[in-house]
């Protein structure tokens, strides 16, 4: 008897705060004791990130305030630090975070997928697309091309300062998109947003028609953006995917991922000898597909030459402009018939696919955990920065220790 009345209880409970717009539990209660600063890794100068400490603003009816629990960094931040190319300095990097919800205007009801959001929900954001430009008025399921795309932790410091998730506190403004993720793990969480950048670029593959059951697939360049392709692809069942990278360990880790072959570019010298690899791996043909996943221009110019006629190729290397490379328009393009698609970051529609790729790239056995290789506290950023820029390990990660 007394366990059904603490069952309507809950129940009379649970339907309460539903008509208040959301479970209320003690611990998903805004505290009274709400923190009032967030300390932030802000990158003031060319190589150097130094920890400062803001008052967190207000939240307005539409913003949230997230509690961070860690963050990527990315090859993108790399660049940022190094030269400054965005010019966004002052700036607090990090945009592949995953975060709590500790705050929540009165506004926000449900995430970018229509799921009803909590208070305590763990999420994920994605772009901030500005709603008035050609891409957004005209082609609503390619976002990604927004002329003036927000991205938290590309945003140069103003007022709000809570604007990358390189910080202890994030701000998600209105008009942002994002997801609540609270059935994964946060390694998974951490990885979401460097996945769903290859898997907006399968997506774009996907169009081609080429990608098959059957089709040779080559994916070049084994860094996390080439690991993770390659494990989409292998996740999507195709059986033949061949990795080249210059680095046996990272070709090593491209085999974990779903490889069934490797070529080391450091053992064939000259592009000739290159090829010939490629083809000894395809039946003589060269492949079906290729992906191409390094920032290298000879590399872009490569990759032409290991595609067979007919088949296809995704650029998804150049997030930044490294320079130029020379391509032969009748060898490369007119006489193969070769169908290219270039990828530019990702849509919103991109990111419950990636939910789903994760779960399902883990229930085949492909260990993905295993791409975040470094963890940093707040405190050790530049050494982050450092060891991205070695190309020590894989993926380098912000933890927050104080979550
Ligand atoms: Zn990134
Ligand atoms: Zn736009």
């Amino acid at each position: 008897m007394e366990i059904n009345q603490i069952n309507v209880e809950e129940i009379v409970k649970q339907i309460l705060s539903e008509m208040k717009g959301g479970p209320v539990t003690s611990s998903q209660t805004p505290s009274t004791n709400m923190p009032k600063t967030s300390k932030v890794a802000l990158l003031t100068g060319k190589q150097k990130i130094e920890v400062r400490e803001y008052p967190i603003p207000e939240i307005g009816d539409d913003e949230m305030l997230v509690k961070v629990e860690g963050c990527g960094v990315c090859g993108t931040d790399v660049h940022e630090y190094k030269g400054d190319p965005f010019g966004l300095i002052p700036v607090v990097l990090g945009h592949e975070g995953s975060g709590q919800i500790i705050k929540m205007g009165k506004n926000i009801k449900r995430d970018s997928m229509g799921k009803v959001v909590n208070l305590g929900d763990k999420i994920v954001t994605c772009v901030i697309p500005c709603g008035h430009c050609d891409a957004c008025l005209n082609t609503p399921s390619r976002t990604n091309l927004c002329e003036n795309t927000g991205i938290y932790g590309l945003i140069s410091d103003d007022e709000t300062h809570l604007n990358g998730w390189f910080s202890e506190y994030l701000v998600v403004r209105k008009g942002s998109t994002f997801f609540t993720v609270n059935d994964m793990d946060l390694d998974s969480r951490l990885l979401i947003e460097p996945a769903a950048v290859v898997v907006h670029a399968v997506e774009r593959a996907k169009t081609t028609g080429l990608l098959k059951f059957n089709s040779k697939v080559v994916v070049q360049g084994c860094g996390p953006i080439g690991l993770l392709l390659i494990s989409v692809v292998r996740t999507l069942g195709v059986e033949n995917i061949i990795a080249i990278d210059g680095d046996d360990a990272r070709l090593s880790m491209a085999k974990e991922m779903g490889a069934t072959d490797t070529i080391n570019f450091m053992n064939h010298k000259g592009i000739d000898a290159l090829v010939g690899a490629v083809k000894d791996a395809t039946n003589g043909l060269g492949a079906d597909f290729a992906f191409q996943c390094t920032g290298v221009p000879v590399a872009a110019a490569n990759v032409w030459k290991f595609v067979k006629r007919g088949g296809g190729l995704c650029e998804v290397g150049f997030f930044v402009d490294n320079g130029d490379c020379t391509i032969n328009p009748h060898y490369d393009i007119c006489n193969k018939e070769i169908t290219l698609v270039g990828s530019w970051v990702y849509s919103p529609q991109d990111y419950p696919i990636t939910f789903d790729f994760i779960k399902r790239a883990k229930s085949i056995g492909l260990p993905l955990e295993k791409l975040i290789t470094h963890r940093y506290t707040i405190d050790e950023m530049n050494e982050a920065m450092e060891t991205n820029m070695k190309q020590l390990g894989i993926k380098v990660v912000f933890i927050n220790d104080k979550f």
